[in-house]
């Protein structure tokens, strides 16, 4: 795959899993309103494919919205290879503290290289 399949893969690929979260939770919430037993446990169960569509918007959203900030010079990018950063986790303080993933080459950048 080149350098644009891999940023695609990175950005959409958390919203990918989430849709198919929501997908098997949906075909497996069906085949248990037919069990009289199962059907109590619908009243907590038919939350959780709402609850991961929710999920897969936001994770396709913002990605989106981090590679338009990129695309328009005001996202950070990274020193290494030039490519758009993925959201910010937290990191150990022993490590250096927070990073981000570049979308691009993977690697891991440290909130002093894009602030
Ligand atoms: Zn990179």
């Amino acid at each position: 795959m080149d350098r644009w399949n891999w940023v695609m893969v990175r950005a959409f690929g958390p919203a990918a899993v989430a849709l198919l979260v929501a997908m098997l939770t949906m075909a497996i919430l069906s085949h248990w309103q037919a069990t009289p037993l199962l059907a109590e446990l619908m009243v907590v169960g038919r939350w959780i494919p709402l609850l991961a569509l929710v999920a897969s918007l936001w994770l396709l959203l913002a990605p989106i919205y981090r590679l338009w900030q990129w695309q328009r010079g005001k996202g950070p990018n990274c020193p290494r290879c030039d490519g758009p950063l993925g959201y910010e986790r937290a990191g150990y303080a022993s490590r250096g503290g927070a990073y981000r993933r570049c979308y691009a080459c993977g690697d891991n950048v440290n909130h002093r290289h894009y602030e």
